[in-house]
């Protein structure tokens, strides 16, 4: 160790990097973390996952109050908004989230440096007036918010997703420019604190990258509960005046423009890999066309002794892989065999209901050859109904041959959390026919998953 201060050093304290962090330190290796933000735990403990559940969560309650789910279970109530108290609620998971990862540090002995990192050789870091040099780096600088050109981000009217999480008041009016995740998340916020949302969406159908019959399913479903959509349109400008803004739209394909009023826009187009200021090219590093740090398969930039992980590298920007890929750099840092099978990474979309997969779509599995698909709709589902939760269906894809599971996309109120089974499924290279004859426990939304297995060579129970 001679003259490194540290054996791993780590920048960024998201989801990858705090994750990389405590697994070097339990591996024995002397760690440190550098953060710029005020508090660990990146964007998705400060700004994105955590904040933006907190809100669904608590306008989840406040939608079943107003939109007559509670009084059909009997339940008689007319629910006052207290905008404050639920964004107390908020911050306080904020606070003890990000505290929780200050204890773990501590816990773990990984010394944290506050600060700005950029590199000055590719072992050594500078972070404000200190020189850190360190064995082996990780970068997990995760990403940020990707601009609209032309259209400047106030965080008045025009906000981007931290700024949608914090809005004082809800706004009578509120256009989502882009129909991803993030956008369909906290357009759902708005709109059930009563907002009249609408989503514009360059490409003709909402969340790119989902399996095609579910992204029109959700389309339906979320259109059902008052959400607006403008599909194959784009956004040409915004302008703002006093608390007001008017956006010009046009077909994506060419066509008449025509205006939208709004006292709040949401940008909600993507994110960005998080490079600037880093001065990669002190470290003989540099970024693809897209702003990315290549890596290899064990988690290794073009520079020995560098190692990069999270939204900052290729791959879905997502906290879960994140973490994942932090466990992995760590044990193979320390000469074990970290990996992480990119093939099986569940993504999920925390409306009402839920929408989530793992594995390919089916249009993807179909490309790759012959499939089967057993489909089975939550409406069939007893715990479903029972709960007044009808919307939605479970997708498992096989192979035609092997039968073994390439796929499963779910939409139903607790899709996140049913996906986890066929993510570990798909992990043990399981086929259809294993997960249907798995003991599945009644009454469950997770039956469903069973059944749609079943679908798959055509013999379902319930429907
Ligand atoms: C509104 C919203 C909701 C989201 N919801 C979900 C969700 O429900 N589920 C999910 O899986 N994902 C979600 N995400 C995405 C998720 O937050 C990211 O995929 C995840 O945080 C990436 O982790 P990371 O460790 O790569 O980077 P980040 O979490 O972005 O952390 C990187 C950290 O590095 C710090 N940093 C950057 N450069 C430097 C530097 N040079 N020196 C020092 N520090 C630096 C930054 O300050 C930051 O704190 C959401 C994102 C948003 C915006």
């Amino acid at each position: 160790m001679a003259d490194y201060d540290f054996d791993v050093l780590v920048i960024g304290s998201g989801p990858g990097g705090y994750v990389a962090a405590i697994r070097a330190a339990q591996l024995g290796l002397k760690t440190g973390c550098v953060e710029s933000r005020e508090t660990l735990g990146g964007t998705c403990l400060n700004v994105g996952c955590i904040p933006s559940k907190a809100m669904l969560h608590a306008s989840e309650f406040y939608d079943h109050a107003a939109n007559g789910m509670m009084a059909k279970m009997g339940i008689k109530v007319t629910p006052e908004l207290d905008l404050d108290t639920m964004h107390g609620q908020r911050k306080d998971a904020v606070k003890q989230l990000t505290g929780g990862i200050e204890f773990l540090f501590k816990k773990n002995k990984v010394e944290w440096i506050k600060g700005h990192a950029a590199f000055t050789a590719a072992d050594t870091v500078q972070v404000g007036d200190r020189s850190v040099r360190a064995k082996n780096i990780v970068i997990a600088t995760g990403s940020s918010v990707t601009p609209l050109p032309g259209v400047e981000i106030d965080q008045k009217v025009v906000v981007d997703s931290t700024g949608a999480l914090e809005l004082p008041k809800v706004p009578e009016q509120m256009v989502v420019i882009g129909g991803g995740v993030i956008g369909l998340e906290l357009g759902s916020v708005w709109r059930r604190l009563g907002a009249k949302v609408t989503v514009v969406e360059f490409l003709d159908q909402i969340l790119p990258g989902f399996d095609g019959e579910v992204r029109k399913e959700s389309n339906k479903i979320l259109k059902k509960q008052g959400l607006e959509f403008k599909l194959s349109t784009k956004v040409t400008g915004v302008t703002v005046k006093g608390d007001k803004a008017t956006l010009t739209v046009e077909p994506a394909a060419g066509g008449a423009a025509e205006t939208i009023e709004a006292d709040t826009v949401l940008v909600s187009i993507g994110r960005k890999p998080n490079t600037d200021g880093l001065a990669l090219d002190k470290a003989g590093l540099g970024t693809n066309q897209r702003g990315q740090i290549e890596i290899d398969h064990d988690f290794r930039t073009s520079v020995p002794g560098i190692w990069a992980i999270g939204d900052v590298v290729p791959g879905p920007m997502l906290a879960h892989k994140a973490e994942d890929e932090g466990i992995a750099v760590a044990e193979n840092i320390a000469g074990q065999h970290g990996i992480v099978n990119h093939d099986v990474i569940p993504s999920v979309v925390y409306t009402w209901p839920e929408i989530a997969g793992v594995g390919l779509t089916e249009e993807a599995a179909k490309e790759r050859g012959e499939v089967k698909v057993g489909k089975f709709p939550m409406l069939a589902n007893s715990r479903a109904k029972t709960n007044h939760e009808p919307d939605g269906f479970v997708k498992v894809i096989a192979d035609a041959k092997t039968d073994r599971v390439l796929g499963v996309w779910c939409i139903a109120s607790v899709a996140g959390t049913m996906i986890a089974q066929a993510a570990q499924a798909m992990e043990f290279g399981a086929t259809s026919e294993d997960i249907a004859y798995t003991c599945h426990a009644h009454p469950t939304h997770s039956e469903a998953i069973k059944e749609a297995a079943m679908a798959v060579t055509g013999k379902p129970i319930h429907v």
